[in-house]
């Protein structure tokens, strides 16, 4: 899968270990991933639906604050690259285009510490889907 969709960072304390560190932000449209950059910790989230020019935005419910981020992305239904919205939380990650609206919604799916020790293992398996 080759497809670059969404790819950025946002600094801030992370979750899971309250350092004060960029969290890489990867978005595809069969997947989306929040990797910190200093322990690791990594939230999958799955599509839940797509739409096209809906207006309406779901009210984040979170247990920490939400994102609300702007990253250029190629959207995949005007196939314009160009600012895409992002809003991100516990439990949901969702991406916008500007130019058409066209909205990804992703479902938190699972969590999984990969951090790799220096000299550690490094054929650390993929996240297996339930
Ligand atoms: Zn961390
Ligand atoms: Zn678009």
């Amino acid at each position: 899968m080759n497809e670059r969709f969404i790819f950025t960072r946002h600094r801030t304390n992370c979750y899971y270990c309250g350092e004060d560190a960029d969290q890489i932000i990867k978005a595809v449209s069969a997947q989306a991933q929040v990797i910190c950059s200093a322990c690791g910790a990594t939230r999958i989230f799955i599509p839940r639906f797509e739409n096209t020019g809906a207006i309406g935005v779901c009210t984040p419910i979170g247990c920490y604050d939400v994102w609300a981020l702007e990253t250029d992305g190629l959207c995949k239904n005007c196939g314009v690259t160009g600012p895409h919205d992002l809003t991100i939380g516990c439990s949901h990650f969702t991406t916008r285009c500007r130019n058409c609206g066209y909205t990804h919604f992703y479902r938190f799916n699972l969590e999984y510490i990969g951090k790799c020790p220096v000299g550690g293992a490094d054929e650390v398996s993929a996240p297996r889907a339930p």
